[in-house]
């Protein structure tokens, strides 16, 4: 199998990040040699999170490189790794690897781990033929789920794992409000709150592509943000206010709005990403004398991955996609920009 190993590779790489960035398609890429506790993995699809627009925007120091959804078969091994075997199929993930000595590592999340290393930001990521991963921090993927089915639950399924997983205080047919239920995450979401934990689900969001696909999810209401007054809606459907609010979409205005849609003891759950310097409007007192709660998401822990695996296979999970082919990349990531994509855009990557 190491014969067939190419020295160089196509990857899709983020030239100047910034208002002039450009996404290009490159020949030339090194494939890369795993070191100990490392694998090769030879990728077959890669989802395209709408969090690697931060890349191109110059939010923060990315690889040049990302991708974070990638699944494909091992075909080399490091020094010392015995597993996965070399010809599984594993998924490789936004956590990269974690420390295993921090608090957050020894209570069993290593995703909220200090010291964590995540693809596509310290190391390159799955826009790419090759990529390296750390063995001990892939999932393999049950020979039930396809790959390209499989790509889309290793970031935005799992943070929406994650992101529900903190709603353990609310009861079956509590309301809870999923903001950016027509993406790559927030459908995700919409099933995982309406199916596994019977909450009743009010979907904000706008244009009738993402409408249709919150509703087939299983969410009970739509509220389109941009025809509808969304905290009246909201009001009216739940008297009180919801028991959560999980904001997935990037937008501030989604943020602004969240406190406004809760009930008294509510609990906020931040997903999204907007540019580092906002915050959330929510005054202390306000804070203080309704009891709210906000709380983070930095995606799911391994436990999760699979039980979420287990849920696709049994039917329960199902993301919307797209398949892409690579030369589509560049125009992928215009979209993901507009935030115009419904679902989850698959990249089929050239074998
Ligand atoms: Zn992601
Ligand atoms: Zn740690």
């Amino acid at each position: 199998m190491t014969s067939e190993i190419p020295h160089l590779q196509q990857a899709a790489v983020i030239e100047s990040p910034g208002d002039n960035a450009k996404v290009a398609i490159q020949t030339d890429i090194p494939v890369g040699e795993p070191g100990p506790d490392e694998i090769l993995i030879k990728l077959a699809f890669t989802g395209l999170c709408g969090s690697e627009v931060r890349a191109i925007r110059g939010y923060g120091p990315y690889n040049q490189i990302v991708g974070h959804e990638g699944v494909g078969i091992v075909v080399k091994a490091g020094p010392g790794v015995t597993s996965p075997a070399l010809g599984q199929r594993v998924g490789i993930k936004w956590l990269y690897s974690a420390c295993g000595k921090c608090i957050a590592c020894l209570k069993g999340f290593p995703n909220n781990c200090p010291n964590h290393v995540n693809t596509g930001r310290h190391v390159p990521g799955t826009l790419q033929q090759y990529a390296i991963a750390d063995a001990r921090f892939v999932t393999l993927i049950p020979d039930t789920v396809t790959s390209e089915v499989a790509a889309p639950l290793l970031c935005a399924g799992l943070t929406m794992s994650g992101a529900i997983s903190k709603l353990s205080d609310l009861d079956e047919n509590d309301w809870v409000i999923i903001c950016g239920s027509g993406g790559g995450l927030g459908h995700i979401g919409v099933q995982l709150a309406r199916i596994p934990r019977r909450f009743r689900v009010i979907a904000v969001d706008t244009g009738r592509t993402k409408r249709d696909l919150s509703l087939e999810c299983g969410a009970d209401h739509f509220i389109d943000f941009e025809d509808e007054d969304v905290e009246a809606k909201v009001k009216q459907l739940t008297g009180e206010g919801a028991g959560a609010v999980v904001v997935v979409a990037g937008s501030e205005d989604a943020f602004a709005l969240a406190p406004k849609l809760v009930r008294n003891m509510g609990l906020i759950v931040t997903v999204g990403l907007p540019h580092n310097d906002f915050t959330i409007p929510l005054s202390a007192t306000l804070c203080s004398a309704r009891a709210l709660t906000v709380t983070g998401v930095a995606t799911g822990t391994e436990q999760q991955m699979v039980e979420l695996l287990r849920q696709a296979e049994d039917g329960k999970v199902t993301p919307s996609i797209e398949v892409a082919e690579f030369h589509e990349v560049p125009n992928i990531f215009e979209r993901l920009k507009e935030n115009s994509i419904t679902g989850r855009v698959v990249v089929r990557i050239p074998q």
